[in-house]
């Protein structure tokens, strides 16, 4: 069936019919950040920051950390830290003369 043919498909007929072919499948829920330094226990704040990633090669600017008003402790946030994660990929997958600034 070609993906035409199965949004076709679809248009006419109704999942809730096949309800006996599906598999039942579990969810887990990803574990609630821990916005608390763990020496203090003083909640989290927030402020943009570069980062540099790639041994330097590229810096990302205005990442969100978050850190210990007492300085015990920082890291990027969790929305930071994916898209930092995501852009190392690039970078490692990239010929270095395609780097552009952005
Ligand atoms: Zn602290």
């Amino acid at each position: 069936m070609t993906r035409e043919e199965e949004t076709q498909y679809w248009e006419t007929h109704d999942s809730t019919d096949y309800l006996e072919a599906f598999e039942p499948v579990t969810f887990a829920r990803a574990p609630k950040p821990n916005l608390h330094c763990s020496q203090c226990q003083k909640i989290f704040l927030s402020r943009y920051i570069d980062v540099e990633i790639s041994n330097g090669q590229v810096v990302v600017r205005h990442i969100r950390e978050l850190y210990c008003p007492d300085s015990h402790e920082k890291r990027l946030s969790l929305e930071a830290q994916m898209l930092v994660n995501a852009l190392e990929a690039v970078v490692k997958l990239a010929p270095q003369s395609q780097l552009v600034s952005v």
